[in-house]
């Protein structure tokens, strides 16, 4: 139905291959960093295979077949374990020129922040994550609690609540921050965290609003709507990107 080139195999990835060696980066699978992922894998299976970023995949699938496919420009973010992010004009996958197109949670919000895995401080990673936000967790309450466990409680302390409060600040900014460099025509929200409907809360869009160098007029900011699969249809149909 998506394509005519029949077998090639689609692999979505943490991290992108560089263009110029070959080899696997950034991945949070720190064991395939410096690999050659690709020519490792077509040798062991004897077929050939297109790899891209995870969150490219997310992108891809939602603009094709889910909350994006009647959008022009969509960016898909994803709010998990890290926050990754793709890109796709007209129907199209941007990966950008080195291949790390649509990364934003390594844009620093915080020059004074938390420590990032990337070697940076204050990055987006370190603040909105499920990571992130578990680590801020973890210094100011003195507890173990994950993300989603802490934003699904019914009930708050005022240091949780402003712990919270930051959060959704923190989103906010940085989708403005994406809106203001992109102006895409929807922003797709995956990744375990997604589920929370605070995140789209009129509370955020008005944290949106106030830091965007435009009128009012609010960008679409919605839910994924193909689930956990999305990354998996994202990298199956790869080979109609070729
Ligand atoms: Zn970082």
């Amino acid at each position: 139905m998506f394509y005519d080139k029949e077998h090639t195999v689609g692999i979505g990835s943490p991290g992108s291959i560089s263009k110029h060696t070959g080899l696997l980066r950034n991945s949070t699978i720190y064991c395939h960093n410096d690999l050659p992922l690709k020519s490792l894998i077509e040798n062991k299976i004897n077929h050939p295979i297109v790899i891209e970023n995870d969150a490219n995949c997310f992108a891809l699938a939602e603009s094709k077949l889910g909350a994006g496919k009647d959008y022009q420009v969509v960016f898909g973010v994803i709010l998990g374990t890290g926050c990754g992010g793709g890109i796709v004009f007209d129907n199209k996958l941007w990966s950008g020129l080195h291949g790390i197109s649509g990364e934003w949670g390594h844009s620093i919000i915080d020059v004074n922040g938390y420590p990032c895995f990337c070697g940076k401080n204050g990055c987006i990673n370190t603040l909105i994550s499920g990571t992130g936000l578990q680590n801020i967790l973890q210094k100011k309450l003195k507890k173990e609690i994950t993300a989603e466990k802490f934003l699904n409680q019914k009930v708050y302390t005022s240091i949780e609540q402003e712990i919270l409060n930051n959060f959704y600040s923190d989103f906010g900014k940085a989708i403005s921050n994406i809106i203001n460099i992109i102006d895409p025509n929807i922003i797709i929200v995956g990744g375990g965290l997604s589920n929370h409907d605070e995140l789209y809360s009129k509370g955020v869009e008005k944290v949106i609003l106030s830091s965007l160098n435009c009128d009012k007029e609010i960008t679409p900011v919605v839910k994924n709507s193909l689930g956990d699969s999305a990354g998996v249809l994202g990298a199956a149909i790869l080979p109609m990107q070729l």
